[in-house]
């Protein structure tokens, strides 16, 4: 079932997200050369960890080991931080963190760019954020689930960006994942209505080539099958009488990331 928020239990979930938002200001000091995966995740469940109460909602999830799912440059989703994974200069890397607060989830992630990236990663981490953007900009009452596929698809048509297909952003609430499923295609007025109250998670993510995936030996690190970058940006959204509310902070406040 999809559940509708209380405006008290959206800002509830806010409390969360702007953990999320400040979390990526920060690392963005931290995104550098010669940095392991594994340190940024160590700084992600500390930062957390200084606010009361606040615990990494991917910790354990699924049996993940990670506080955050990080990943670099084919790399989409799922990656697990590991000391042998070192960030260089023209890397992409992508931190999708949960957080867990009060008993309300928030979920948000941020594509890096570690150092200086060449001009089509570029592209791609603009498109991404574009497309998170047109989605975001969708999620008004009276448009469905599709709506937000379909300016997804809008947002990067001709630009040669593939749209990962099989992965979806969801309804979030008590738990991270919860109803309805909000896929990166669609058609205008298509899926569930969209009503106040409810919040989901949307979050593109594109490749600067094909849409397919496969997952790694590891059974967590989730890449394009033909090697291409991909990108992934993330919010936790609250759908209101007043249009979209961003509940996981102002990625335009983050400096160098794209
Ligand atoms: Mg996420
Ligand atoms: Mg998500």
């Amino acid at each position: 079932m999809i559940h509708l928020r209380t405006a008290r239990e959206i800002d509830a979930i806010a409390e969360g997200g702007a953990i999320i938002g400040r979390l990526f200001e920060y690392l963005t000091d931290h995104v550098q050369p010669g940095v392991t995966t594994q340190q940024l995740d160590e700084r992600v469940e500390a930062f957390i960890g200084e606010h009361q109460g606040a615990v990494p909602a991917f910790k354990g999830l699924y049996g993940f080991p990670g506080a955050a799912c990080i990943s670099v440059n084919e790399e989409i989703v799922h990656g697990i931080p590991k000391d042998s994974m070192v960030l260089s200069e023209g890397d992409i890397v992508t931190v999708d963190v949960g957080v867990r607060l009060n008993g309300w989830c928030s979920d948000s992630a941020f594509t890096f760019a570690v150092g200086e990236v060449d001009a089509d990663t570029q592209r791609l981490l603009d498109a991404t954020r574009g497309a998170l953007h047109a989605a975001v900009e969708a999620s008004v009452v009276g448009n469905h689930v599709g709506d937000l596929g379909a300016a997804v698809m809008a947002s990067v048509e001709g630009q040669g960006i593939g749209i990962v297909r099989d992965l979806v952003g969801h309804g979030i609430g008590r738990e991270v994942h919860e109803e309805p499923q909000v896929p990166n295609v669609g058609r205008p007025g298509q899926g569930p209505a969209l009503r106040a109250g409810m919040v989901l998670a949307i979050e593109p993510m594109l490749s600067l080539g094909t849409d397919r995936i496969r997952t790694r030996s590891d059974r967590w690190t989730v890449v394009t099958t033909d090697g291409s970058r991909a990108a992934h940006f993330e919010h936790t959204v609250a759908i209101t009488a007043d249009g979209p509310q961003i509940l996981t902070g102002a990625v335009r406040e983050v400096p160098n990331a794209v």
